[in-house]
């Protein structure tokens, strides 16, 4: 007991006023959510449909609860309901799926787009030259707020990690004025573990951290 702790008050120092902590605690259990919880963290990523809807049925209800991981349509109406925020919308069969559901539910969902800004192909999200083309594809989807960015950046170091962050946030910066009712660039979700200070250096507003908060990971 208590490294959680540990770990979560060392992070929050280096946090500045207006960047929100993402607690990503996939593979880890109710037990470790909850020592975060008792912490003041509300905000936390999972990245299995599975593990999301489990948690989200056994833990506080005032959780918000991120959705970060490659989503497949045939799990989305398991989902729907139960995020604060789903951040890897990254294709229109997946947009459509969304809106589907949550036009039968009568709810909104709100998202991120997941950009894939290394364009690596055996990683999700959308690549930068796919991206107006999706995002006139969401103006008909009713049922999603757009609310901002996700970034997946490439393996690198300290200065390739920047350079990715500085693009993301000039993307981010850009569809400013394309914002509509359903559509606002607020939140650009970049970094983790070992890259958030870097990220937040170049205008992240949402840092997503699992290992330095929770340590390694579990094997599922
Ligand atoms: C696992 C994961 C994280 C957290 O990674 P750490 O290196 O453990 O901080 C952040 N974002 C996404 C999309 C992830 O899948």
């Amino acid at each position: 007991m208590g490294i959680i702790k540990n770990n979560l008050d060392e992070i929050k120092i280096t946090l500045p006023e207006g960047v929100t902590l993402i607690a990503v605690s996939k593979t880890k259990p109710n037990e470790a959510v909850l020592e975060a919880y008792e912490c003041g963290i509300r905000d936390f990523g999972e990245n299995k449909v599975q593990d999301l809807v489990l948690k989200y049925e056994t833990l506080p209800k005032d959780i918000r609860w991120h959705f970060i991981g490659a989503l497949q349509t045939n799990k989305v109406r398991k989902l729907i309901g139960k995020t604060f925020l789903i951040q890897s919308l990254d294709r229109a069969s997946l947009a459509d799926e969304i809106n589907k559901i949550a036009s039968k539910k009568n709810l909104m969902v709100d998202a991120l787009i997941e950009v894939n800004i290394g364009e690596e192909e055996n990683k999700s999200g959308i690549f930068l030259k796919d991206l107006a083309e999706f995002i006139e594809y969401l103006k008909d989807l009713e049922h999603i707020n757009i609310k901002g960015l996700m970034a997946i950046i490439p393996q690198g170091d300290d200065a390739q990690n920047k350079k990715y962050f500085k693009r993301m946030k000039e993307v981010f910066m850009e569809l400013k004025s394309k914002e509509y009712d359903r559509f606002h660039m607020e939140i650009l979700s970049m970094g983790m573990s070992m890259d958030y200070l870097s990220a937040i250096e170049e205008g992240s507003n949402m840092v997503r951290i699992g290992t330095g908060i929770f340590g390694n990971r579990n094997i599922r």
